[in-house]
């Protein structure tokens, strides 16, 4: 699992330059081919990967990135990013030779309980037709291939499912998914990516597609919708509340669009925001706090010395950043991509009538929203699906300082061997309600409760009793004792306690709510 006690404090530096750029791919391609083609000349910076030496030389062109920037080149650039490249032969992501072990590799019992969930909810919803199954994230496909047995059992269920959707940005991943729930490799186009037929109903496509936004949105559709570890793979932009004190008086403001000159002279400054950006370390500095075997970061993290576009609107998005203005040195991390994945599902539930040109609600701060795809209404008839987001982080404070590497079940700096480190952060589930919430009136959102608590209202106990009683040999019976207790232990750094779920589901004014299986509620049907 991913979720350690890795809270990396660290200092910030203050950096003198601040101009975030978005890398594009094209001058990516190229800079990676004049370095290819160019041998090092002597005492010229030895970088750890391919993809270190571009994005360092990007930065040197460009000025430092944004975190997000840099979590995202990371984690999916076509250059080598930690899920987009091809491993080598052996090499893998995820088990107990990889990286991290994540809870459906842990136990089948998991993913058999989210297939139960899913099912309690179409029951619970009046048996919907047009079911579509979204998992965003899938990894190998294990989880989904647990839900897809269980689901084969109940077949008035399965007979509703229209087509099965997986959002997955790797290739290569894609194509373990492909051979665990369709059987093959090969993938055929499809007008989103490729697609397959399930082996478990093959009357129903598996189709891939690298974002939400390519699944098709019907209003007539019941999307039930799976975020496993997914969320925290979104990259974030981190802020930190720089003191009044340490601001000189300007004459300029720095606007998105450029310097302006305020019409009444120099500005007083307040405590202000400013963003957290990587630039590459100096390589001729000591490194006196490394501990022994420890590998020499690339890049570190610095204060920009000026507001940057971000930095200007994203602290202003929600009341509970505001709260924090006036604490010196706070640090907040913002997750936009992660608020807009949520708005979208919470639309494709819940329907809208174009959510972001909404007036703020009162009491919310007057909101620049997140990049949004909810301009488009969406009008549902009913609402109807849900979507099930489990992964790790805070229930209800802010996340600072969790941005966190991992290499072989181990912590290290996020900024040592890029594409080669697994990168994430804390999830905010309370953004993220807030995010569904503000994108569709007709959605509610319940939870997030511990992961101990919504598998132990699943049944975990008595599913692995079961599966226990029927164990082949001595080997199956102790794996599958230790995986089921490991999901639900609450010790402090306990899978039970750190992972959180959540669910969003339909809303329909004045009636009752009904609280969902595993959050409190009972099966119904
Ligand atoms: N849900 C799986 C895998 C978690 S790892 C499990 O719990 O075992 C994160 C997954 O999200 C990987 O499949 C990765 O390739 C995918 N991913 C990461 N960033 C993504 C992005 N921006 N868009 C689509 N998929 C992404």
């Amino acid at each position: 699992m991913r979720a350690q006690s890795l809270s990396l404090l660290r200092t910030a530096t203050r950096c003198s330059r601040a101009r975030p750029h978005l890398i594009s791919s094209l001058p990516a391609r190229r800079a990676l081919r004049l370095s290819s083609t160019s041998a090092p000349s002597k005492g010229e910076r030895k970088w750890s990967t391919p993809l270190a030496q571009f994005l360092g030389q990007a930065i040197t062109t460009t000025g430092p990135i944004s975190v997000a920037a840099y979590m995202r080149q990371c984690l999916t650039s076509e250059l080598g990013g930690y899920y987009t490249r091809t491993p080598t032969v052996g090499e893998d992501q995820f088990g107990t030779k990889g990286d991290f072990v994540t809870s459906p590799e842990i136990s089948q019992v998991f993913g058999e309980l989210i297939g139960i969930w899913l099912y309690a909810e179409w029951l619970a919803q009046g048996r919907k037709e047009k079911v579509q199954i979204i998992e965003v994230g899938p990894g190998r496909g294990t989880l989904m291939d647990d839900v897809l047995r269980t689901l084969s059992s109940f077949k008035r269920m399965t007979k509703s499912i229209e087509a099965i959707y997986l959002v997955e940005a790797s290739p290569h991943l894609q194509k373990q998914q492909a051979l665990r729930l369709a059987g093959t490799e090969e993938l055929e186009k499809s007008e989103v990516g490729w697609k397959a037929k399930c082996k478990y109903f093959p009357d129903c496509d598996i189709q891939w597609c690298e974002d939400i936004r390519f699944v098709p949105k019907d209003e007539t559709a019941t999307p039930f919708i799976l975020a496993h570890e997914f969320f925290d793979a979104l990259p974030i932009h981190v802020f930190q509340n720089v003191p009044a004190s340490s601001i000189p008086a300007s004459s300029t403001i720095m606007t998105p669009t450029g310097p302006i000159t305020p019409k009444h002279g120099p500005t007083a400054p307040g405590n202000q925001w400013h963003e957290l950006v990587v630039s590459p370390t100096n390589p001729y500095a000591s490194t006196p706090n490394l501990k022994p075997g420890e590998e020499k970061p690339d890049f570190e993290m610095t204060v920009s010395k000026s507001p940057t576009p971000h930095s200007l609107y994203l602290p202003r998005m929600s009341n509970r950043y505001k709260k924090l203005e006036k604490t010196d040195d706070a640090i907040i991390e913002i997750s936009p991509e992660s608020l807009s994945y949520v708005s979208d599902f919470a639309v494709r539930i819940g329907g809208s009538d174009g959510a972001a040109s909404r007036p703020s609600k009162p009491g919310s701060a007057p909101a620049a929203k997140p990049v949004s795809t909810q301009d488009a209404p969406f009008k549902k008839a009913e609402a109807s699906g849900a979507a099930l987001i489990l992964d790790y982080g805070t229930t209800d404070t802010i996340p600072a300082n969790t941005l966190r590497g991992i290499r072989h079940h181990k912590a290290v700096s996020p900024f040592v061997a890029p594409g080669l480190v697994d990168l994430s952060a804390d999830v905010d589930f309370l953004a993220l309600a807030e995010s569904a919430l503000d994108a569709s009136d007709s959605v509610e959102v319940h939870g997030p409760v511990d992961q101990s608590f919504f598998l132990a209202t699943m049944g975990i106990k008595e599913r692995a009793e079961r599966l226990l009683k029927n164990a082949k040999d001595d080997e199956t019976r102790v794996r599958l004792e230790i995986g089921w207790k490991r999901l639900v232990d609450r010790g402090p750094n306990g899978m039970g306690k750190l992972y959180k779920a959540m669910a969003i589901l339909p809303y329909v004014e004045g009636k009752k709510v009904r609280r969902p299986v595993g959050f409190g509620g009972d099966i119904m049907g």
